[in-house]
């Protein structure tokens, strides 16, 4: 008797245990779920570019102020239905300084920060998708829109790259900067002047901002049917980058971030095209 009632002390007791592990588990993962985090989140929407900085490179055909500003538009429109809490940088065709950009993304404590940029360069052939990010905590973010938006797209994939931009390296909350292809690009361009492209892409950034939670360190080199699971993305470190004006700019980098964020500040354009001019940066 003894015996058997001390067995049934025990089974109570880890039941006792295991409740508790149980429901802390099961809340961590609600917590985390898309649908949870809709509300609680604010996705702060910056339209690269924007008056009198068209954007990519001198003699462009295509304006990448205006494409940046309509998918941001439209991945308002559909984060917002999603629940999500939308601020713009930008909602119409107006110059908006990169720290003041910087400044409404770590005025939102709660924030994630989704910048819209396409490509260009004086190449033709330079094409595909690349997405940018610059601390860790952003690599997730990064990891799940390049999935969605590398492989809804029919252009190629260019990667993860992790690089110093002023937004990325500003920014205290996750960040992430998305080139949506080439504007140079005769294919590309012809694309991004579909509206029904341009949604598509929307749709496909709306997709990784709410599976951001789901990018797991498992390899999966394709898409899975149900989109629950997300490759965390390798990604290629450029911050390192060696090229004249980078190696030069690189040794004051910490000190100086405010002398160069007037500099950057011209060179918001210059994000491509700096990334156009330099072979190594994988248009090759
Ligand atoms: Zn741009």
């Amino acid at each position: 008797m003894p015996t058997k009632f001390y067995r049934l002390r025990l089974l109570i007791a880890g039941l006792l245990i295991a409740v508790p592990v149980c429901g802390s588990s099961s809340a961590a993962q609600t917590s985390r779920s898309p649908q949870s985090s809709g509300s609680s989140t604010t996705v702060v929407i910056d339209a690269g570019h924007g008056g009198h900085d068209s954007g990519g490179i001198p003699g462009q055909k295509v304006p990448e102020k205006e494409m940046t500003l309509d998918v941001a538009q439209r991945l308002k429109s559909i984060l917002t239905a999603n629940g999500y809490r939308v601020v713009m940088t930008r909602d119409s065709d107006v110059f908006v300084p990169l720290p003041t950009r910087v400044a409404i993304a770590n005025s939102y404590p709660n924030a994630i920060f989704v910048c819209i940029h396409f490509n260009s360069a004086k190449r033709a052939g330079a094409d595909g998708i690349e997405t940018y990010f610059y601390s860790r905590d952003s690599l997730p973010l990064a990891s799940a829109i390049h999935y969605f938006v590398a492989g809804g797209a029919p252009s190629p994939n260019r990667g993860v790259r992790r690089r110093g931009y002023y937004v990325l390296r500003k920014t205290s909350v996750p960040a992430v900067l998305v080139e949506c292809g080439f504007l140079t690009n005769p294919t590309e361009a012809t694309y991004a002047l579909s509206a029904s492209y341009r949604e598509k892409l929307a749709e496909e950034i709306a997709a990784g901002v709410r599976g951001r939670f789901s990018v797991t360190s498992g390899l999966s080199p394709t898409r899975v049917a149900t989109g629950e699971s997300i490759p965390l993305q390798s990604y290629t470190d450029q911050t390192n980058v060696r090229d004249s004006e980078r190696s030069r700019s690189k040794r004051s980098h910490k000190k100086s971030s405010s002398s160069k964020s007037s500099k950057k500040k011209k060179s918001s354009k210059s994000i491509e095209s700096k990334s156009s001019a330099t072979p190594k940066e994988g248009e090759g």
